[in-house]
């Protein structure tokens, strides 16, 4: 099984975490730009994060074999602090690098006009790069925040299938559907979306413009989950083919919109690093 999970934040994950997902089968991943949970104070913070984002990070994937890509944008939550909307301004030089394959995470929080403005401006940014767009819905009031995410999303004029909307469940999931953006879904260990209840979404839906991802982060998550629904697809009857399109053919045509994907089979790492000993501790 082959497995690209298009929504995971390894800078909060371990090397083991790396080692076990290579075993798992899972050879691509994109990691969006998102909030670290310490609230950040000025552009700086979110410099260093991103050039993390399109040099570090994708080093230390490849020392497992997995080919890294990046997502970089002012999040949601952050969005709401006059300190850190200048990020808008230095989004246009990191839209330009190599492994940055879209815009994103955007959309909303907690639906706030602040959030209102930096979603329709990193909208028209995707637009105005010819990127596609990786859009957040809120945890809280979903039904509501996804509304009025595909109504902005509709007002920007970018080509619905160009923007993915995800965190979705049952509830949201025909909204989406029926405007043409493809579906995220995160798959989470205890609350929110588990292996069966998307098997059970597949079910329904089909396969079509459906993106699984494990959004494996600093809080509770697993970024094997990728895997389990592969599994319970299988033993639910889907076929070999069925389950290499959920979880390899859609990330890979969706992001590879970008024109940017890097799926060379090599194990050879972007040498920038090569000299660093961090990975193999050097005490
Ligand atoms: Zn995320």
């Amino acid at each position: 099984m082959r497995i690209f999970d298009p929504h995971i934040h390894m800078t909060s994950r371990t090397t083991d975490d790396y080692e076990r997902m290579a075993a798992a089968g899972v050879q691509a991943i994109v990691e969006p730009a998102f909030w670290l949970g310490q609230p950040r104070t000025n552009v700086g913070s979110f410099t260093d994060y991103f050039d993390s984002l399109v040099g570090w990070e994708p080093f230390r994937a490849g020392q497992f074999g997995i080919r890294h890509h990046a997502t970089v944008a002012l999040n949601p939550k952050e969005a709401n602090d006059p300190r850190c909307r200048p990020v808008l301004d230095v989004l246009p030089r990191y839209l330009e690098k190599d492994g940055v394959v879209a815009v994103g995470e955007i959309g909303y929080d907690s639906m706030t006009p602040e959030e209102d403005a930096a979603f329709a401006a990193q909208l028209a940014l995707a637009v105005a790069h010819d990127l596609p767009a990786l859009v957040h819905t809120p945890h809280r009031d979903k039904a509501r925040g996804v509304d009025r995410t595909l109504a902005v999303v509709a007002e920007s004029g970018i080509e619905p299938g160009r923007v993915v909307v995800d965190h979705l469940n049952e509830v949201t999931v025909k909204q989406v559907r029926d405007t043409g953006c493809w579906l995220g879904f995160s798959i989470y260990p205890d609350t929110k979306m588990s292996p069966p209840r998307m098997v059970e979404l597949l079910k329904t839906y089909g396969t079509e413009r459906m993106l699984v991802n494990s959004a494996a982060d600093w809080g509770r998550s697993d970024p094997l989950l990728t895997r389990a629904t592969g599994e319970a697809m299988l033993a639910a009857g889907f076929t070999d083919d069925d389950v290499d399109r959920v979880l390899w053919r859609n990330p890979v045509e969706f992001y590879g919109q970008s024109g940017r994907l890097d799926l060379r089979d090599e194990d050879a790492a972007d040498s920038t690093f090569a000299g660093n000993s961090i990975l193999r501790g050097g005490s």
